[in-house]
């Protein structure tokens, strides 16, 4: 029996069906644009060192090159191919960690060694950028059960990046704190800060494009879709603050804490 009650639920839903229908197009559509965009952007990154590398082996190529030179040359050479090299090194992490192919080789990890690694990583570029990073880390040991080598992947993309978005002479704060949700590492800057409408989207795949509103530095878009991924993988969470263009930025990872080592477990109930 169709009454009106029922015709209209029906049609509400048929509305709702085709509402649903066009968010979903506008979507993909969307997707499929900054996907178009990130392959423009991809191109331009790895056409843009070929020419610097051409001319220095050009100049190599001369005979009577001087041997200042060819130091020079090289240096650009090994410069942009490291860059390029990075660049493909991400791209393929990427595509491994959406297939599900990246295995954490797991272990008990200090948080604190972790950071002074990744400070290490990220030391060129702070110091180039001639700007200060401040440590606040405590005394005790704060382990987490993760992959060491891609905890520190994690932090040093988080501390190259604010190194990179802040104007030269900036300053960026390091610190870590366990709360009853786990330890959270937090990489704050003063740097140039992001946009309200692109904060929701800083660690999604292919984000970057013209949102950026300092592109001098170049890069995808894929360090910190990458940073989430690893996070997750670990069962943590990232987040990211600002107050706005200008006003810098804070990033924060919060992993699970590990349990006692067997040993201190073996000890107390030796000891009880
Ligand atoms: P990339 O640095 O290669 O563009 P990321 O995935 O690392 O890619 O970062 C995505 C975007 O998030 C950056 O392009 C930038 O707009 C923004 N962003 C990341 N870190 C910061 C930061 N510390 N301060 C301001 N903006 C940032």
């Amino acid at each position: 029996s169709h009454d009106a009650g029922g015709r209209i639920t029906r049609w509400m839903g048929t509305l709702t069906d085709i509402h649903d229908k066009k968010t979903g197009e506008d979507e993909l559509r969307a997707q499929a644009r900054r996907k178009d965009e990130f392959l423009a952007m991809l191109a331009h990154e790895l056409r843009n060192p070929l020419a610097p590398i051409s001319n220095a082996a050009q100049l190599l190529a001369m005979a009577a090159l001087d041997p200042q030179r060819v130091r020079q040359s090289s240096e650009v050479i090994i410069r942009q191919v490291r860059h390029m090299t990075s660049l493909v090194d991400d791209l393929l992490d990427v595509s491994r960690v959406t297939r599900g192919l990246v295995q954490l080789e797991r272990g008990r990890v200090d948080i604190k060694s972790v950071l002074s690694s990744a400070v290490e990583q990220a030391r060129p570029l702070v110091e180039a950028r001639r700007h200060t990073l401040d440590l606040h880390i405590g005394p005790a040991p704060c382990w987490v059960d993760g992959d060491r080598i891609r905890l520190v992947q994690v932090l040093a993309n988080l501390l190259n990046n604010a190194a990179k978005y802040t104007a030269q002479g900036g300053h960026i704060a390091l610190s870590v704190e366990t709360g009853a949700e786990g330890v959270t590492i937090a990489v704050r800057d003063n740097g140039i800060g992001i946009d309200r409408t692109m904060l929701p989207h800083v660690f999604d795949l292919f984000t970057q494009a013209e949102r950026t509103p300092d592109r001098s530095q170049g890069g995808l878009g894929l360090g910190l879709a990458l940073v989430r991924s690893l996070v997750q993988l670990h069962g943590g969470r990232v987040a990211a603050r600002s107050d706005g263009l200008g006003m810098g930025s804070t990033f924060t990872v919060t992993l699970p804490v590990a349990g006692p080592a067997p040993e201190a477990v073996a000890d107390a109930v030796a000891a009880a």
